[in-house]
Order: structure tokens, then sequence, then C-alpha cells
């Protein structure tokens, strides 16, 4: 069978881009993965998803999600044959949630190509700074009036920036942004705390406001609320779910899905992609196309296309490109720690033990995953698991791997300490480190028009997909923006009308 469109990765980028060409441009799609799953970042495990083997997880995870595990409790072995976590649970590479749960865009994208995408609520958002636990629309109750005053009009303010509006302030950063906003010290901090948590950037000058404004805006505009419910969710039965949805709608629409094969190339005739060239079972094979896409994150873009076939500005941006990155973990346990709060997302910043991070001591964000997503719960498993995170900085922290043992002896203490009968409810702990979790942090400098386009300037047709190409979010809901940016591109059609306003 002949394709007209390859696409090389099968990250979400590159399958919402694909089904989107394949349902709505009536394009000839070939998907070429290199892992043997489709997914890439939003990879899961257990259930019907498949049971791996602790050397399948061990390995997968680091293919598919760049993600490493750190630290485990008992031994990993221990933790998938004696504990069986696949037959009981579904797992995600880490902890992964989306803003504006089901008014998200790939889910509305799916609603608009027939499919559904079901989210599942967080609903109460708790923050401890070392006095226990308060609900996020309390934290300003024990303040002054004036600066209860003071947070009302910002939020005001900032709700009546337009996501166009809000690109005035991509390359200012959070600090600066705060500062100006306000005098007020309650709100100056208050701000500082949640855009470390929004951001994934623990550094306020490294964060950009405007990627702050348009994140907390967009549950707003979906008539969403981070306490009342529904500012966050996550993705029932995985986030892998995304990537079966929109593979299925190019495989009912004629395109193909290859995995297990790994682009070596893309072939450059001048200024014209001609194709590519795969690993296949019998040696390299070339593959014709008259568009190719590339979902590999921009900055390894390298490894398929010359490098030096970029314009040297772009070059020059690429090169500056760097991920937000993080340490997630994932907590069996037999019962809730919280059974009141089961949907909540808990915030303890600092983390008691004082761990110093670049921009501020490290913070610690835990939910009860399998409490806020019964679905994440195969048949009828016992128990529970808990997901924790923690922000690192991409350059030094994320590999240095004392350190990273330190903030997992911290998790661990934090609920000893906390919850009585911990010893005795904690049954395994894995700790994972990963490398992307936004393939571009949101950042002044690097974010907003200063992402590389889905075009290359110079090879007319080749594009590019996924969370790293322009596009103004964060996530998995950014893979999805850069994803239908890159199809109007391809199709010279806009496929934004498909969603709300806010969304486009
Ligand atoms: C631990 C973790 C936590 C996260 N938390 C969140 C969160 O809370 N909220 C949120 O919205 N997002 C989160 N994310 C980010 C989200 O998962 C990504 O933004 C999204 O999945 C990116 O999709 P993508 O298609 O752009 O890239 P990718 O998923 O990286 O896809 C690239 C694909 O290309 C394939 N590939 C690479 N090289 C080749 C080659 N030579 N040939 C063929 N194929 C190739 C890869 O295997 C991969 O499948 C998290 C990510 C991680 C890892």
């Amino acid at each position: 069978m002949s394709h007209d469109t390859i696409i090389v990765g099968g990250g979400i980028g590159g399958l919402i881009t694909g089904a989107l060409l394949a349902a709505k441009d009536r394009r000839s799609v070939l998907v070429l993965e290199k892992e043997n799953a489709v997914g890439g970042r939003v990879m899961s495990f257990g259930g019907h998803h498949g049971s791996p083997s602790a050397e399948e997880y061990r390995n997968t995870l680091r293919g598919a999600a760049n993600v490493r595990i750190v630290h485990t409790e008992p031994g990993l072995d221990e933790i998938v044959d004696d504990h069986k976590i696949f037959d009981r649970f579904i797992l995600d590479p880490g902890w992964h949630t989306v803003g504006a749960t089901n008014r998200n865009r790939f889910s509305l994208l799916a609603k608009a190509l027939g499919k559904s995408i079901p989210v599942a609520p967080q609903i109460g958002f708790y923050f401890d700074s070392g006095a226990g636990f308060v609900d996020l629309k309390d934290v300003s109750a024990t303040w002054p009036e004036a600066s209860r005053r003071e947070h009302r009009r910002v939020a005001a303010e900032r709700v009546a920036i337009s996501p166009a509006e809000s690109a005035r302030y991509d390359h200012i950063d959070l600090l600066s942004y705060v500062n100006m906003v306000t005098e007020d010290q309650l709100v100056r901090d208050y701000y500082l705390w949640l855009g470390r948590f929004v951001l994934a950037l623990n550094d306020p000058t490294e964060g950009s406001a405007g990627e702050f404004i348009r994140t907390n805006n967009m549950p707003v505009a979906a008539g969403m609320h981070l306490s009342h419910g529904g500012g966050n969710g996550e993705v029932c039965r995985g986030f892998k779910t995304i990537a079966d949805v929109f593979a299925e709608i190019i495989r009912e629409n004629g395109g193909e899905i290859r995995t297990g094969a790994a682009v070596r190339q893309v072939l450059l005739d001048r200024n014209r992609a001609t194709g590519v060239e795969v690993e296949g079972p019998a040696g390299p094979e070339r593959i014709d196309a008259e568009t190719v896409i590339v979902n590999l994150p921009m900055d390894a873009v390298g490894k398929v296309v010359p490098i030096e076939s970029f314009p040297a500005e772009l070059r020059e941006r690429i090169g500056k490109l760097y991920s937000a990155v993080g340490m997630t973990g994932f907590i069996g346990v037999k019962e809730l720690i919280e059974p009141d709060r089961p949907t909540g997302v808990f915030l303890v910043d600092p983390l008691p033990q004082h761990i110093p991070l670049k921009g501020g001591d490290a913070w610690l964000a835990f939910e009860q995953t399998t409490a806020l997503d019964p679905t994440r719960r195969v048949g009828a498993a016992e128990g529970h698991y808990l997901q924790t995170w923690t922000v690192l900085h991409a350059k030094g922290e994320a590999t240095d791997d004392d350190l990273l043992r330190r903030i997992s002896d911290a998790h661990l203490e934090f609920f000893r300490s906390r919850y009585p009968g911990w010893d005795d409810n904690v049954e395994w702990a894995i700790f994972t480190q990963a490398d992307r979790i936004y393939g571009a942090a949101p950042a002044p400098g690097i974010g907003g028009d200063r992402r590389p386009p889905v075009q290359h300037p110079l090879v007319s047709n080749l594009f590019f997909t996924g969370d790293t190409v322009t596009q103004t979010d964060v996530g998995t809901n950014g893979a999805a923006h850069g994803a239908i940016l890159c199809a109007n591109a391809v199709a010279g059609r806009d496929f934004l009308p498909l969603l709300p306003d806010y969304l486009r």
C-alpha cells in the first residue's frame, strides 16, 4: 500500500496530526514508531495495556518516555512478580494530569472526530506550608481584608487577559510579572508557589508569565476550578488512551501504524523531502512520500533530519531548548491515607527536610490516583496507589542520583510522619526520574513565538509536530495544540474551529 504522508514517531503529537489528516483531509497516512507500542511519553502499563515483566517495564519506560527508575522498595522484581502491580493497577510513566478535565484539547478533538476520551476530575486542591493542609480556596481566609481584596483584583485582571493578549507576557518571567501586578507580599507568594506547581519550574525567574496566565485561565474559561473541581483531571484507564484513540482514527481512515520501525533519517533532495530510511527486518528500507512529518522533540530532531538543513537562526533556537524535568513516585497502599478527600491534590511546599534546589527548597505533590480515577484499578483488585511529584532543574539536578535518593526518602518520610500506621499500610514504592515532562520548558526566551515552527523554513514538504513546536500550552494539551497547527500547515486548512474559542 502506498502512503502520501509519513509521520516519524507515534507520540500523541504524531497521532493527532495523523488522525486529522486521515479523517479530515483524506490523506493516506503511515506512522513509523521506533518502540513496540505507540504513545511515546503517554505510555501506560497494566490491565488491558498488558503486564510487562520488571525488565520490560524498565526498558519501555526508558525507550518510550525517557524515564528511568531511580529507587524502588522492595526490589522491582518483587513489586512486579509478588505484588502483581500490573495485574492490579494501570500505571503511567509518571504522574500525568491535564488542565480543564474533559474540556481539554485532545478530549474535545476526539469528540469532534466521533470518539471519547473520558477524564476523571480532580476535586479539591490542598496546600500545606508547614501548618497542615488548607483548601486552596481558604488559603487567603486568614489574610487581612486588604490582601484578600487585592488577591481578587489580581485574579480578575488575569482572567480578563485573552489567550492572544497573553503572548505579550511570554518572555516575561513569573517573578517580574508578579512583582509588577501587585505590591502585596501575600498575594505575590501565593502566585509564586502556584506558578512553581503549574509550570513545573521551581525558579520563578525561569517560568514564563504568558504560559502561567494561559494555564490558569484555561480551566476558568472551561468553567472549572482547582478547588471546586475539574481544574485538572486524569485520563481514565491511563493517558495511553489518548494515543490508542487517535491511532484507531488513523486506522479507521485507511492509515497504517508500524511499531518497531525506527527511522534512521529523513531523505532530502535539496529543498524537498523525498521519504525516509527506516530500520527493516532485512536492513534499511527506503519509503517514499510526498509529505514527511517528524514528531521527535525539536532538540532531538537532528537524529533524523540533518541539522545543517535548518537556517542558522533556527538552529540557534533549537540549541537553546530545554525540558521541564522531575521526579515522580508510585506508592502502593492497602488503604487510602486521605479517605475524606479521595479526589484531591495535595501540595507540601516545602518538604520538611528542606532539600535545597535551584529556585527554592524541594516540594512534594501527591494524589490518591486509584480513588480519583477508579478505572486505574483492574477488576476487583484490592488496594490503591498514590502518585507523587517533585520538580527538578533540567541542568544538573535530574542526573544527581544522591539528590534523587534524598528526595524519594523525603517523600516516604513525609507520609510516615504525617499518617499514623504508614509502615503497615505501605506495600511498595517506585520512584522515577523523567527527562522530559514538558518537552520545551514554559520559559521566557524559548516559548511562545520562539518555539520552532511546524514547517521547515527551507524544505516546504517537511513538517514538525508535538509539544516542542509552535503552540501555546504545556504537556499533553500543548502537544495536541502543536499537532493541530501542524495539520493546518500540511493541509492548508484550519482545523482549530473544531475546538471552542478558548482552546484555539
Ligand atoms: C513522567 C511524565 C509526566 C508528565 N506529566 C504531564 C502532566 O502532568 N500533564 C501533561 O499535560 N503532560 C505531562 N507530560 C508530558 C506529556 O506526556 C507530553 O507533553 C506528550 O506526551 C508529548 O507528546 P509528543 O508527541 O510531543 O512527544 P513524544 O511522546 O515524546 O513522542 C515522540 C515519539 O517519537 C518516537 N521516536 C523517536 N525517535 C524515533 C525514530 N527515530 N523513529 C521512529 N519513532 C521515533 C518516540 O518513541 C515517541 O513515541 C509528562 C511526561 C512525562 C514523561
